[in-house]
């Protein structure tokens, strides 16, 4: 993909291309922000322009070079991702080995560490000793959803690329341009994506969104009634839908996020869910704005516990009690 064609993060495209037409790219960048925004889009589309050599300041996305990164099979461009959660000190083992050697057909090598907040210690150490002493015609892109869960000795030696979330008519617009969903559906999982052009993809691509939008509302309905038997059997179906249970959480987080925007803004171009608006002025002032606050608190508590391994089961009841009367 070229940078140009990237969707979002105006600003990080225009330092990349200024670095390169001024050549003045330095030897390792760290592309950090939300889970889906595209850290790893924009640090590929970079590695190409870097590779491909046919243009001043991106690719041209037609040559060998340009096709091959795209397919990871190119010699100058190594990916690095995750074996299992990490990162693991084999793996940045083999990349400095790597480094030793010149590039093969570019005049230049490109290393792409995805996810580089999961690199073990010792990886993180090895990876450090490589930055230390950076080998020529190297470029090191790392990709983290939070910049400081890496080593401030590490963060030091990279230029920070932040990326920030992507308007949702951009969103809208690639779905579309990618015939993923029609007008209506582009529209509503931009809104859901939370500007997360990732996100919006695997959503439109797998329809889970929707799905779980679905299963939202059917949960705010029994949240409503507050009765414990249906809460508790509530439960028990969520925990069957594990897969797009995060999905479900986000979207149930939006939706108290909807009605605490509207009981403090009373703008309808701020709510996400615009086709929910009528049922969400009639519930605004039925629940205080503390409540609807401590509501939020209690899902993201939820969403947290889930990341460990607790008992799915008792986390979704204890929520579901929690925010009974609230929704
Ligand atoms: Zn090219």
């Amino acid at each position: 993909m070229l940078l140009a064609d990237v969707i979002g993060h105006p600003q990080a495209k225009r330092v990349l291309q200024n670095a390169m037409a001024e050549d003045k790219v330095v030897h390792a960048y760290l592309f950090h922000g939300p889970a889906g925004v595209g850290k790893t889009t924009l640090a590929r589309a970079f590695a190409a322009a870097l590779l491909c050599g046919q243009g001043v300041n991106d690719s041209c996305g037609k040559c060998s070079v340009c096709k091959r990164v795209a397919q990871d099979n190119f010699p100058d461009f190594i990916l690095v991702s995750p074996s299992g959660n990490n990162i693991k000190i084999d793996q940045v083992r083999e990349l400095q080995k790597g480094v030793q050697y010149k590039p093969y057909e570019a005049g230049k090598k490109v290393y792409l560490l995805n996810q580089a907040e999961s690199m073990t210690t010792e990886a993180a150490n090895c990876l450090l000793k490589i930055l230390e002493d950076p080998p020529p015609d190297t470029i090191f892109l790392l990709t983290a959803v939070n910049q400081y869960n890496l080593l401030p000795t590490i963060l030091s030696r990279c230029l920070s690329i932040p990326l920030s979330r992507v308007p949702l008519a951009q969103i809208e617009q690639m779905l579309l341009k990618n015939n993923l969903g029609d007008p209506t559906t582009a529209a509503l999982t931009a809104a859901l994506s939370d500007g997360l052009p990732g996100i919006a993809r695997l959503m439109a691509e797998s329809g889970d969104g929707l799905v779980a939008r679905e299963l939202v509302f059917d949960l705010v309905e029994r949240l409503t009634t507050g009765k414990i038997n249906e809460l508790l059997k509530t439960a028990e179906e969520l925990e069957k839908r594990k897969e797009i249970l995060p999905d479900i959480l986000e979207q149930l987080l939006l939706w108290y996020r909807d009605r605490l925007i509207w009981l403090q803004t009373m703008q309808e171009s701020l709510i996400v869910n615009r086709d929910r608006l009528n049922q969400i002025k009639e519930c605004s002032g039925i629940v205080s704005k503390e409540d609807l606050v401590r509501s939020v608190k209690v899902i993201l508590e939820a969403k947290n516990q889930l990341n460990r391994n607790v008992n799915l089961r008792l986390i979704l009841e204890v929520m579901l009690l929690r925010l009974a009367g609230t929704a």
